[in-house]
């Protein structure tokens, strides 16, 4: 017998097995999660929402209240307008995985303390590492900060690629700014915003393409 068939090679089966249960440890571990004070506020955490199978992933900020009481990301008045602009680009929403760099709603949706976001960090990179996105979106100016570790303007980065562990990140204006800056006009956040989706959505299309089976090589 050879050396090499005495070292224990786990199957593509037993790997994905392993995976999924990885996944629901960490659910577990976010519902139960108390490593920082935004747990004393919450109603619930907020996991993320979406198949652990896409090369597509978005990151928001934080839990606001809608997302808060029923425990899902996206789902008030912004997540609404997420959603038109997804459908709009032909993006499912059920093909993508949504979720924030914090999990736990901040008291009156201020922006999360970098100690909390440091807290709740080590989430956030479980979810990347389980899913292995090929793309991420970046919705608004804290989830671009933190992943990409800069300094520079929400609209200055906007529209841009960023090439970040090997994956294509991209930032976008939060849709709650897109609210509340409601014009349509060309130039405007608005229109800006559908300039993004679509290359978001031209990129995604493309990778699929390249790789129609690239769910294959993720177990
Ligand atoms: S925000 Fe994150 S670190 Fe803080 S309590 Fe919630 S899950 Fe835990």
């Amino acid at each position: 017998m050879r050396h090499e068939d005495l070292i224990y090679a786990p199957s593509t089966e037993e790997r994905r097995t392993k995976r999924l249960q990885a996944w629901e440890t960490l659910i577990e571990a976010v519902r139960e999660c108390r490593k920082c004070p935004l747990c004393n506020s919450r109603t619930q955490s907020v996991f993320g929402d979406g198949p652990i199978d896409t090369d597509l992933m978005f990151i928001g900020e934080a839990p606001g209240a809608d997302e808060d009481a029923q425990g899902k990301p996206f789902v008030g008045r912004a997540g609404q307008l997420l959603n038109r602009i997804l459908e709009a680009a032909g993006i499912a929403r059920e093909s993508i995985f949504i979720t924030n760099v914090v999990k736990c709603r901040p008291p009156n949706n201020r922006v999360p303390a970098v100690e909390e976001m440091m807290r709740c960090d080590p989430y956030l990179q479980s979810q990347i590492s389980l899913i292995q996105p090929k793309i991420i979106v970046c919705l608004g100016s804290t989830p671009v900060k933190w992943i990409l570790k800069t300094t520079e303007g929400i609209t200055n980065l906007r529209g841009r690629w960023f090439d970040w562990k090997g994956i294509k990140v991209i930032p976008m204006f939060h849709p709650s700014y897109l609210l509340r800056n409601p014009s349509s006009k060309i130039g405007s956040p608005k229109h800006l915003t559908w300039l993004d989706i679509q290359k978001v959505k031209e990129e995604w299309e493309k990778m699929r393409t390249r790789s129609p089976e690239s769910d294959a090589g993720r177990n």
